[in-house]
């Protein structure tokens, strides 16, 4: 080994040692920290740094597009396609800010001239109806859900069926929240997903969940299909490395972002940016 190559064997350790740093702050899980170093460590060869470029640019840029790879799940998720009918779940713990990302997504198809339609299949959370109804209602878009009604597959089943026969082309269905992981929360779960069929799950996740997001999503996705990954509350201090674990443990695609509380405060994922931010 020459002794340029050593001098720059530091210097990837430097870089990688740096980045690493922002990166669990960022609240990325250790291990999947750990895979990203590996692979530059495979990617980067020293040898080949050419004298006279900047070596610590070319590690960045490595690492970076190795981020950008990491929340790649390799297949995109399912699309729902305008005129023609789709339901969509939405799941996700309480306080996630899913009944919030519902009416956002149902809002963000309304304005490109889609017939969305809200279903609240929430019975467990007093008030979950009033505010999808209220959302809705401030949206002008159509909603099902009831104050009578405790079985939420019956909700579930019945609101889809009606927005179906009135050719709503994206039926949107909130499910119940629970504070924490609980198996009545995941029967209930799967039970709504058999009995709608939906063509999509989506998971929604708050960014400031911290190393917790793998678990979470994880039990999430063995109790349901689980297509797309939404990451709320962009707009706080959270950088949302959470995400590179709900996808890694979903396999499944990041596709917006929520950026603050009103209906309009949502984005497509644009992976680009989301990294340079999880750089600090
Ligand atoms: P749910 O229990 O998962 O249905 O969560 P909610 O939709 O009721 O949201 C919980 C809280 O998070 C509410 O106060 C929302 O206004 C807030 N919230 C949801 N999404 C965002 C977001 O992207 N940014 C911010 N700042 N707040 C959000």
């Amino acid at each position: 080994m020459s002794n340029a190559t050593i001098i720059d064997e530091k210097v990837l350790n430097e870089c990688l040692n740096e980045i690493t740093r922002a990166l669990l702050q960022s609240d990325v899980q250790f291990k999947l920290v750990r895979d990203m170093q590996t692979n530059i460590k495979k990617i980067v060869n020293l040898d080949d740094l050419a004298a006279g470029h900047n070596k610590r640019k070319i590690i960045q840029q490595a690492i970076f597009n190795e981020l950008c790879k990491m929340l790649d799940p390799g297949k995109p998720s399912f699309t729902p396609k305008k005129a023609k009918t789709s339901v969509v779940m939405f799941v996700g713990l309480q306080g996630s800010g899913k009944t919030t990302t519902c009416t956002k997504y149902a809002y963000y198809h309304q304005k490109k001239g889609w017939k969305p339609a809200l279903v609240c299949a929430d019975t467990f959370r007093a008030g979950a109806f009033d505010q999808l109804k209220q959302n809705a209602t401030k949206a002008k878009i159509p909603f099902y859900g009831s104050y009578m009604e405790s079985d939420p597959v019956k909700i579930a089943v019945e609101g889809v069926e009606r927005f179906k026969k009135e050719n709503c082309d994206l039926i949107i269905v909130d499910t119940s929240g629970r504070h924490k992981q609980e198996a009545a929360l995941f029967e209930e779960m799967r039970q709504v997903s058999e009995a709608t069929r939906p063509d999509l799950v989506i998971f929604v996740m708050d960014s400031s969940i911290g190393q917790a997001a793998f678990d979470q999503a994880q039990a999430f996705r063995q109790s349901v299909a689980v297509g797309a990954v939404i990451v709320t509350k962009m707009d706080g201090h959270a950088k949302g490395g959470g995400a590179l674990s709900a996808v890694a443990a979903t396999k499944s695609p990041v596709i917006f972002i929520g950026t603050g509380e009103h209906m309009d405060e949502f984005e497509v994922f644009d992976v680009k940016p989301f990294v340079s931010r999880l750089l600090g």
